[in-house]
């Protein structure tokens, strides 16, 4: 009565069951096998098992198979094509178990149900991907060819300006005309330095240890001339060294340091740089005491050619842009908290230890 109670089991489970022997003969398989591949049970039986499995995936089964020979009553899985009786391949997950030493059974084994539509999911996953990481490279090649080749003409159209100034008979006003020029080139120049580090591709292999005390100092010398006429105090505390690219974080430093300048209040910036080990994180805070930002913006400052406040302060909408792909491409995140009036606290995260990046 149990043997049949089992046999029933094993006949309507929608799983195809089969045992094999050592050398991979067929010695039973369950009626699903007739609805999953197709073919009857009895015209797979001493056939050899292995030979229905899809040329390139033969090797991988042999080899899991044999592992699991090696040790009895041990189990394995692998994925496989097998091919079915109309002649199409069918993917299949496969648990091995080795019974050969159980009495009555001297079988391995095999349990396998269909997994085409999971499969298709992953070719799909994973085509998506690579078609994303090759759009990627090549948007990023493509604005690094355009922020390359018009700073040519730009440093022309400048210095030829600056030549017709100093050479040329010119008016006042039209020394004055020349000179809004020259500024105006000057900008456009800053912002296409700006768009060009944005899409400068890092690679993990050019991390190395920075100390970011150095990067701040450097930042600070850089700008050297906006903090002093503006009468900006910075106060450093102690920071770390961690894995990165020394340009990068000084570029970080610089672009939220000359932000805290541009947007400060009706007193002098004051500008305190501090760092808190949070468990593998190093957790960096440029905080200042400016205008503030409204908490509706505090995400939308990051995206490209955004600008919240008046155009007379000089810039391109793009210094936080690079900021958080910097940080991010360094696998870390960036953010703000602030309240209008009351400053800002730009923080990033930064891991202490050597980072694992995969691009
Ligand atoms: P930019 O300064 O060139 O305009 P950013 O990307 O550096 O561009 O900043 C985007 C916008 O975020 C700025 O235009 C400004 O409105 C706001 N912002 C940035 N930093 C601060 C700050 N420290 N305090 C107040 N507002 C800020």
């Amino acid at each position: 009565m149990a043997s049949e109670r089992f046999q029933a089991l094993i006949d309507n489970s929608s799983d195809v069951i089969s045992l094999v022997n050592a050398e991979g003969q067929v010695l039973y398989a369950n009626a699903s096998t007739a609805k999953v591949l197709g073919y009857h049970p009895e015209e797979l039986l001493g056939s050899n098992g292995l030979e229905l499995l899809h040329p390139q995936d033969r090797d991988n089964s042999v080899r899991t198979i044999r592992k699991v020979m090696e040790v009895p009553q041990s189990q394995n899985r692998m994925q496989a094509r097998v091919r079915q009786k109309n002649g199409q391949w069918l993917w299949v997950e496969s648990t091995a178990c080795n019974l050969l030493d159980e009495p009555g059974v001297g079988a391995i084994l095999l349990n396998y149900r269909e997994i085409a539509a999971r499969k298709a999911e992953e070719e799909e996953r994973h085509r998506l991907t690579e078609e994303l990481t090759r759009h990627n490279v090549e948007l990023q090649a493509f604005a690094h060819t355009v922020a390359h080749d018009l700073s040519e003409p730009l440093r022309t159209i400048s210095g030829f300006t600056e030549l017709l100034v100093r050479n040329a008979n010119l008016g006042a006003e039209d020394k004055e005309l020349a000179q809004f020029i020259v500024q105006g080139v000057r900008r456009m120049s800053s912002q296409l330095n700006n768009l060009l580090a944005s899409a400068t591709t890092r690679f993990v292999d050019s991390l190395r240890p920075v100390d970011l005390e150095h990067a701040v100092v450097q930042a600070i010398q850089n700008l050297n001339e906006s903090l002093t006429s503006s009468a900006a105090v910075v106060n450093v505390e102690s920071l770390p060294t961690v894995q990165g690219n020394e340009l990068d974080l000084i570029r970080v430093f610089q672009n939220l340091i000359s932000n805290a300048v541009k947007y400060r209040g009706r007193t002098p910036a004051v500008i305190r740089i501090s760092a808190e080990l949070a468990g593998p994180d190093w957790i960096i805070r440029v905080r200042d005491n400016g205008i503030g930002i409204s908490k509706e913006n505090h995400r939308r400052v990051f995206g490209l050619f955004t600008r919240l406040h008046n155009m007379e302060v000089e810039g391109s909408g793009l210094g936080l842009a690079v900021c958080k792909r910097i940080v991010e491409g360094l696998g870390g995140t960036i953010w703000v908290e602030s309240e209008p009036g009351l400053g800002s606290t730009f923080s990033f995260i930064l891991a202490a230890e050597p980072l694992k990046i995969s691009r």
